[in-house]
């Protein structure tokens, strides 16, 4: 029997990669469910190919055939019988109900969607334990981390160093930099991924989504959780164990190899789908610390990391607010971490232990930000 896969978010940057690694695993694994937001075109075009039991659109109804439509699906799609992992490409807080509903359910959820682990890691974690599902990170540092770590006891590990590429303003100055457009924003070095992501790698909101990210899914205090600026992007994680022994994942940057991993950890399976590695192809590899003059709004996710509960909500919250406003033109790109800055001092910290307390964080701090942002 193959195993069955939802993919939450399937017209996305992550989604069509895992229809790719699909595509050289028929005889694994079979698609059971896709969803996406509005891209109607080429969610009909992927079923039509795919022929999965269920398809739900959110945005736009059931016009070619959809089974599900409006927020509902997601939750639909991944809580399935005939679904063994839920995929999940959503980007953004809108992928956290799913995440849920999947764990619950006691499914493997692949989780891309860090968001949903950033503004509700205890809740989530809790909600896997409690219903017997499993997260296995997409990530790619994360991948590493879990790569390294297989077969280890927690008490063996000692220190995570996620790599960052430092984004495209890497070697820029801070001045120049509060005025960087949309379009040089989105001009990633090593990776092609979503606009919401490329942007927060720009910023380096994403490598502070990260950290966060790790210490749910690893359970690693913050101070262990550390962070270095990698432009090659060759190196996904370093993993430092108690007897001071370091161990790395190496790879040429692709999203592919830790999809198809999450698929199957702990085993590996063989597939020729990705450019094998090259160590004289891949030519130097150099590393140099965050320079936090050229991103504040890194500094700013560790604190709110630090002050824990519901900031890590709030600051993704004004994350996703000013990322759409400068996206869309309304701000420039100085002021996404001035927004996200204005919003934590303004976050009155709850506990993030209940999915009420977590959802009204996030919205008051949405509030918050759209003030802090146009005013
Ligand atoms: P994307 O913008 O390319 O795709 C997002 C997908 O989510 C689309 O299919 C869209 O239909 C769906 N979606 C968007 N809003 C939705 C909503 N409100 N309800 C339901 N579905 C919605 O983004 P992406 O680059 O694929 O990133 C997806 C997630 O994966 C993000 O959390 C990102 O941080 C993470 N991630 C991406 C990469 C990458 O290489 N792209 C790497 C690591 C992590
Ligand atoms: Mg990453």
């Amino acid at each position: 029997m193959s195993v069955g896969v939802a993919i939450l978010g399937s017209t996305g940057s992550i989604g069509c990669s895992t229809l790719q690694v699909l595509g050289r695993q028929r005889e694994r694994f079979r698609v059971a469910a896709l969803t996406a937001h509005s891209n109607a075109d080429l969610l009909q075009r992927q079923a039509a190919e795919w022929k999965p039991a269920y398809v739900g659109l959110v945005n736009g109804g059931s016009g070619f055939g959809a089974r599900g439509s409006g927020v509902a699906c997601l939750v639909e799609a991944a809580t399935r019988p005939d679904v063994d992992i839920v995929v999940n490409g959503i980007v953004g807080a809108a992928g956290l109900e799913a995440t849920l509903a999947a764990l619950a359910a006691g499914k493997r959820v692949a989780l891309a969607n860090k968001e949903t682990l950033v503004m509700a890691g205890e809740l989530v974690t809790r909600t896997a334990r409690e219903g017997g599902g499993e997260i296995v990170p997409v990530d790619s540092e994360h991948s590493a981390v879990l790569q390294c770590i297989t077969g280890r006891r927690p008490t063996e590990l000692a220190r995570l160093i996620l790599t960052a590429s430092g984004g495209p303003f890497r070697t820029w100055t801070a001045e120049r930099l509060a005025d960087a457009t949309v379009d040089e924003a989105l001009r990633h070095p090593t990776w092609k991924m979503g606009k919401k992501i490329t942007v927060d790698s720009a910023t380096l909101v994403n490598k502070a989504l990260e950290v966060i990210e790790a210490h749910f899914l690893f359970g690693l205090p913050y101070e262990a959780v550390e962070v270095v600026v990698h432009p090659q992007s060759v190196i996904h994680a370093f993993v430092e164990f108690v007897d001071g022994s370091v161990l790395a994942q190496v790879g040429f940057p692709t999203m592919e190899l830790p999809i198809l991993y999450a698929l199957t950890h702990p085993e590996r399976v063989p597939d020729a789908g990705t450019r094998r590695f090259d160590p004289v192809a891949a030519g130097s590899l150099t590393f140099e610390p965050v320079r936090p003059e050229l991103y504040p709004a890194y500094a700013l996710g560790r604190a709110a990391a630090a002050a824990g509960g519901t900031a890590p909500a709030a600051f993704n919250a004004a994350n996703e607010v000013a990322v759409e406003l400068f996206l869309a033109g309304r701000i420039r790109f100085g002021r996404i971490a001035e927004t996200i800055a204005r919003v934590l001092d303004g976050h009155r910290q709850a506990d993030a232990g209940s999915l009420a307390a977590v959802l009204a964080a996030d919205a008051e701090a949405r509030r918050l930000a759209r003030e802090a942002a146009c005013s």
